[in-house]
């Protein structure tokens, strides 16, 4: 494995220099001629421009990826998706410590999480892959409709516009591919404006890999043009998006013109419950970083931190001694165990909040500030953050931050700290700690979120499904259901007689 700061040879290179997208199968600029600039949010340094695409690209690009489901991509045998998908998967292998570096440098994730990713994103295509040959329909044998033969095809449901944030892009990318190349959809991806390098390196491999044309497209660009125009266009028949909560409504009502499905990946604000019983020396450790993990901006942070009275004070003196230990720097170094936030507007979003919480009477216990020492002032870094003495209204406990912030409150009763931890619109993920298998059942069937992890947090397998439910949206990514999102069913009748 390369050391500190070694980097490899990047065949996309990040000099500050033009990174065209990629529509039909050519890397190609936006039909404005206007670019957007990507920089790197450890250090301010511009990394590359891409083209700022708009409604002009997005027609293009979905007019390529329905010229390829219904041309090329449309011959291809589930036999011959799956030996694509695996090969796609063996060239990501290779070439993991680029797409790492590439996810570290745009997006500040430290290295050591982003090169770790990997069993997680190559195990995605390979879950992917073996289920390209296991996506059928069923022989339905019933009488009602007479002398037939009635049974069900599962097709793909054409064209998915998909539109990802910048908090983990190569993971993003590829649960959004990948389900589309194994069902025999086509796709048009819009990467965040704040870290659009990875997908559009994706796309190269996906490219080297024999991906026919215009199955995947890259149209780089905002949200409010490039977005927008993805989420209202006629020609898209479903909609993937991960985001935030706020765009995932606008896009519900963009997508009202011709009613494209949707899978919507949203906020959340998370809790942890800590019981009294828990293993306190793993709950720590494990408790901060469903925080503090990639500077809080995970839609899954643990951010809600519930902990039963007996232990709660000792218990937050220990996360915030964790908090303090934390290595904060540039993500480019191994060392680094907190890298920056992704842009001045969100280092400005949570310093907000640090406000508020110290307005609104919470007690700082550790962090609360923004980090400018030496190296640290050209970045976005925060302190992480541990707040107590919170209650159940104040901003910091109610709305998503999406940074390295955690908000302690104490509880009596386990009834109490399931109806505190449901009292909210999200319901995304919960962590529990306990000894007691009967808690952790219990709590496990109370909490209303679409994962529940028991002693441990941030579990994710790609055979398991993960979503959320209320604020948090709806449909699942990974596991058999979400290769289902990509499928439609068709019933056909055969008369016998
Ligand atoms: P965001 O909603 O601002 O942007 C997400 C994407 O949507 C970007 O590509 C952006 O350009 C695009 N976009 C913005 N406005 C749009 C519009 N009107 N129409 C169409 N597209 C538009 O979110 P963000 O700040 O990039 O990411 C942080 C948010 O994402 C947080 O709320 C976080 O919880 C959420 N998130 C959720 C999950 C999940 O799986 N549930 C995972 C990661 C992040």
């Amino acid at each position: 494995m390369p050391a500190a700061h070694d980097t490899v040879a990047l065949r996309q290179p990040v000099d500050g220099g033009m990174r065209p997208m990629l529509i039909g199968g050519a890397w190609v600029g936006g039909a404005s001629g206007n670019t957007l600039e990507t920089r790197n949010p450890a250090t301010g340094a511009v990394l590359a421009r891409v083209p700022r695409g708009d409604q002009r690209d997005i027609d293009r690009a979905v007019a390529a990826a329905r010229r390829a489901f219904e041309g090329p991509w449309s011959r291809f045998k589930p036999y011959e998706r799956q030996v694509l998908l695996l090969k796609v998967a063996d060239l990501f292998e290779k070439h993991w410590e680029e797409i790492a570096q590439s996810d570290t440098l745009d997006m500040g994730m430290p290295i050591t999480r982003t090169r770790a990713n990997r069993n997680r994103v190559i195990g995605m295509l390979r879950f992917y892959a073996g289920m390209a040959t296991a996506l059928n329909g069923e022989t339905i044998d019933n009488s009602l409709a007479g002398d037939v033969v009635s049974y069900t095809r599962r097709e793909p449901v054409g064209v998915v516009g998909a539109i990802i944030p910048w908090n983990a892009p190569a993971a993003a990318s590829v649960w959004k591919i990948g389900p589309a190349l194994a069902t025999g959809c086509t796709v048009v991806l819009k990467p965040s404006e704040e870290a659009p390098l990875t997908p559009l390196l994706i796309a190269d491999l996906m490219q080297e890999a024999g991906v026919p044309e215009g199955v995947v497209n890259v149209v780089t660009g905002t949200g409010s043009e490039a977005g927008a125009a993805l989420a209202e266009h006629a020609g898209v028949d479903k909609l993937v998006f991960t985001g935030s909560t706020a765009t995932g409504q606008s896009i519900v009502r963009a997508s009202a013109g011709n009613l494209k499905r949707l899978s919507l990946e949203l906020g959340g604000k998370s809790p942890v419950i800590v019981c009294a019983d828990a293993d306190l020396e793993r709950a720590v450790p494990v408790a901060a970083m469903a925080v503090f993990a990639n500077s809080g901006q995970i839609c899954i942070a643990g951010s809600r931190l519930f902990v039963e009275r007996s232990i709660h004070d000792d218990f937050v003196e220990r996360v915030a001694a964790y908090a303090r230990a934390l290595r904060i720097g540039d993500g480019a170094d191994p060392a680094t165990e907190i890298g920056p936030l992704i842009s001045a507007r969100q280092l400005t979003r949570v310093e907000g909040f640090l406000d508020a919480g110290t307005r609104e009477g919470a007690r700082l216990v550790t962090g609360g500030t923004r980090l400018t020492e030496g190296a640290l002032a050209a970045g976005h870094f925060v302190a992480p953050t541990v707040f107590a003495d919170v209650s159940d209204s104040m901003a910091i406990a109610r709305e998503e931050i999406f940074g390295p912030v955690i908000s302690a409150m104490p509880f009596d009763t386990l009834e109490e700290a399931m109806t505190r931890a449901n009292a909210t619109p999200y319901g995304l993920a919960a962590g529990v700690f306990t000894r007691d298998v009967g808690k952790a059942h219990r709590l496990s069937r109370a909490l209303r979120s679409g994962s529940v992890w028991v002693n441990t947090y941030h579990a994710i397998d790609p055979a398991v499904p993960f979503g959320g439910t209320g604020m948090s949206g709806y449909g699942r990514e990974g596991g058999t259901e979400h290769l289902a999102e990509y499928l439609d069913t068709k019933a056909v009748f055969i008369r016998l007689d």
